[in-house]
């Protein structure tokens, strides 16, 4: 099992001197834009986000929702249409990718394919001139921080896909830098070997403290493993960013809280409310839910308006129809999925939303049979109605 583990040698890190009061990466107003005319996209739009050293920062989001393209514009892989990056308070906006000092794990590995794994290993730090004896212990040090010490001589091609993505990982690492970034470096493994990756990432996150770490993913379970804040993504710009505990309690927006764990979105009217917490009428129901403060460039939750509660699948309980304030819903589907069963149910007074409810285990539910609904106490959060997924 050792190569499987992120050694815990060698791990000290000399970062590059930070300007006091810098955050070790900032985009500022970063706008990108691909293709001219008619066929132009605008991939990112109006994107800020600091990142202190030391912290992981997840971008997360669906396919095609701007997170490598603010990634590439931070590598230097692709050139900002507007605004500025700055690393530790410098400006790097017009300076070739080699030139920031910055590591990058990209999903397909790209390993140089002819280089032996300590060449390719050593490409950065020849690249900037490190003392011939110097890298070959720099080399070593960071194989061993991935567990692939025993690599040295091997050609990528002779390397399963998770050893090859260690060598690349300890390719970026080599070169020591403040600032890593890894776009989507599990996608391409199997469920598997993803798992103890992510493991793996989070042993090397702990043994890089003064690291700051811009992880692109698309799945929801990297970045609650990872990230101590999470930005959220959606159609190009930041939707929401906070820590994934806040964003899953309180979440700002509807998108985020359907991304970010599933969850139903069911309207409602706000009754009254007193401090953070608000009656709500659901359908046939008047329910309690949490109030939180609105995100900012909502209108406060006043009475009589129009929201969403949040309830996640687990929360709701499938009761008998004849208990009381139970909703009455019709099973439309239910499908196994190991440790819970996922019901959809039309719900009667909720004519135009299906609810996903999660019982535990493997719970037979006939397609066509009726069910008493119960919402736990408070029924949920209540999010805003705008941004709907
Ligand atoms: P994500 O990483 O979140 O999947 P990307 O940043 O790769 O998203 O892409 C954002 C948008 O920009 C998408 O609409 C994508 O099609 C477009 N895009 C990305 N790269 C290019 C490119 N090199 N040329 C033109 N359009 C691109
Ligand atoms: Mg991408």
């Amino acid at each position: 099992m050792a190569d499987t583990r992120v050694s815990q040698a060698g791990l000290r890190q000399r970062s590059a001197p930070v300007e006091p009061g810098s955050p070790a990466i900032l985009f500022d107003r970063v706008g990108v834009s691909y293709g001219r005319g008619r066929k132009q996209t605008h991939a990112l739009i109006d994107f800020n986000l600091r990142v202190a050293a030391g912290e992981t920062v997840a971008l997360l989001g669906p396919s095609g929702s701007g997170k490598s393209t603010a990634l590439n514009a931070l590598a230097g892989f692709v050139r900002p249409t507007s605004g500025r990056v700055r690393l530790a308070g410098r400006d790097v906006t017009e300076l070739p990718p080699a030139r920031r000092g910055i590591g990058v794990v990209l999903q397909s590995y790209a390993l140089f394919p002819h280089m032996t794994v300590a060449d390719n290993v050593a490409f950065g730090l020849r690249a900037q001139k490190t003392p011939r004896n110097e890298i070959t212990s720099r080399v070593a040090e960071a194989l061993d921080m991935v567990g692939m010490s025993g690599y040295l001589k091997r050609l990528p091609r002779e390397l399963s896909g998770g050893q090859q993505q260690r060598v690349a990982i300890a390719r970026a690492l080599a070169i020591r830098p403040a600032v890593l970034l890894l776009d989507e470096p599990l996608a391409a493994l199997d469920a598997a070997l993803r798992q103890s990756m992510l493991a793996e990432l989070q042993l090397l996150k702990e043994a890089l403290p003064d690291t700051a770490m811009l992880y692109v993913t698309h799945d929801q379970a990297e970045a609650l493993a990872l990230a101590d804040r999470i930005v959220v993504m959606n159609d190009a710009r930041l939707m929401d960013v906070d820590t994934a505990e806040n964003l899953w309690k309180r979440p700002p927006t509807s998108f985020t809280a359907a991304f970010l764990g599933g969850a139903n979105l069911l309207p409602c009217t706000v009754g009254r409310v007193i401090s953070g917490s608000a009656l709500v009428t659901v359908g046939s129901r008047t329910v309690n839910a949490d109030a939180p403060a609105p995100a900012l460039g909502h209108d406060d939750w006043g009475p009589g308006s129009a929201a969403l509660l949040c309830v996640r699948p687990h929360a709701l309980q499938i009761v008998s129809t004849r208990e009381k304030d139970a909703f009455t819903a019709t099973v439309n589907a239910a499908v196994w999925r190991g440790a819970v069963t996922r019901l959809v149910l039309s719900v009667q007074s909720l004519p135009d939303v299906l609810v996903d409810v999660d019982v535990p285990g493997h719970t037979p539910f006939e397609v066509g049979s009726v069910v008493g609904l119960r919402l736990p106490e408070p029924a949920g959060v209540l999010v805003s109605t705008g941004n709907a997924p």
